[in-house]
């Protein structure tokens, strides 16, 4: 049996990774400081005694004896890492050094959660993993970009200098259940917004893109990565090539959930991406691994979440 700790584990996506651990025989470690995870998020899990919750800050050393470590803690939604810009700079790069340490002690394979936010506002479309973006190292969105860029650096040294064994993967905009209500990112905002009735602001004129994956797709994804041979480093992208308007999924949420909220619209905020699409051939060759999970369909389970937390 494996002992594989996930670093922001009781955040939407750490809670589904640590969920396919368990499921797959492994004992887990979630490393969480509750920022913008929850208790709720893992709460089934508790009383698994293959279900280990540390509750620590990622900033601090941490020594433990774990086969493979998934670094996913950081705020993830632009109006939580820009709440506290130095802290999530921090997180992201002590973040990174103190679990690369930890691989590094304990022979441990390491796989970084980092981002299409690393190509910025990008001006290569759709974003190959050999693009090496456009981000403006001073603006609102870089203690994110930036943190998670040097994250990147940082894994890639530990490989090369100390052989540590590292994996990157890229992740695209990723939504479904288990995001907070609060989150704050658009998917989450319109669902609950259209659920409750409200209005569905639109930032800037709705003709920005992303590209939206489901959170099961992502969730194998990670797993083949880390089930890579050692020498493989990435970075690879993960994300579903579906591109889409925000004017687009506005009005796809508001059919789908059969909600009468009104589109309004209101300023873009500064340095926002004006178009995101993976390109994904080399998880599709080097993965055999495709999203399966179309955007209609994600989205109605999401709904279904939200329906039953509201
Ligand atoms: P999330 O905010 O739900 O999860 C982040 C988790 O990290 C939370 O549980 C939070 O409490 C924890 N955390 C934050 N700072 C911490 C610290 N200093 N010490 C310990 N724990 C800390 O966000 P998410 O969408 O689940 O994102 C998880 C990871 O995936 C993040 O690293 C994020 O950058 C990356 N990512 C997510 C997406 C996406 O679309 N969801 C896209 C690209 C990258
Ligand atoms: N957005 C929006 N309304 C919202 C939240 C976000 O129009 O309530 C826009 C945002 O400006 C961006 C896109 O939706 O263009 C995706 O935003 P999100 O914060 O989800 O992710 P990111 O910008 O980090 O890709």
């Amino acid at each position: 049996m494996k002992c594989v700790l996930v670093t922001g584990g009781a955040g939407f996506l750490g809670s589904h990774l640590c969920d396919r651990l368990i499921q797959s025989g492994n004992h887990v470690i979630c490393l969480d400081n509750f920022f913008t995870g929850t208790k709720d998020n893992i709460q089934h899990l508790m009383g698994d005694s293959h279900f280990e919750l540390e509750e620590r800050e990622i900033i601090w050393p941490y020594i433990k004896n774990v086969d493979e470590i998934y670094n996913l803690a950081c705020p993830a939604s632009p109006v939580h890492y820009q709440y506290d810009p130095v802290k999530t700079i921090n997180t992201s790069v002590l973040g990174a050094i103190n679990m690369l340490e930890l691989a590094k002690g304990a022979g441990a394979k390491i796989l970084q959660a980092s981002t299409s936010e690393v190509y910025g506002d990008p001006v290569i479309h759709p974003q190959t993993e050999d693009y090496w973006g456009n981000v403006n190292p001073i603006g609102v969105r870089s203690c994110y970009d930036e943190g998670k860029r040097c994250a990147e650096t940082l894994c890639m040294d530990y490989h090369r200098q100390m052989g540590v064994i590292v994996k990157i993967i890229r992740i695209f905009n990723t939504y479904g259940p288990r995001m907070a209500q609060n989150d704050g990112r658009v998917v989450s905002n319109f669902i609950v917004n259209a659920l409750l009735g409200k209005d569905i602001e639109i930032y800037g004129d709705g003709t920005q893109t992303r590209s939206f994956q489901y959170v099961d797709d992502l969730i194998e994804g990670m797993i083949r990565v880390m089930n890579t041979e050692d020498e493989f480093t990435g970075p690879v992208n993960l994300g579903n090539p579906g591109e889409f308007t925000m004017l687009e999924l506005a009005n796809l949420v508001l059919e789908l959930t059969g909600s009468k909220s009104d589109i309004v619209f209101s300023t873009l905020p500064k340095d926002d991406p004006r178009k995101r699409k993976p390109n994904i051939t080399l998880a599709k060759t080097k993965l055999d691994w495709e999203p399966t999970i179309p955007l209609r369909e994600g989205l109605l389970k999401t709904i279904d979440y939200f329906r039953s937390i509201l």
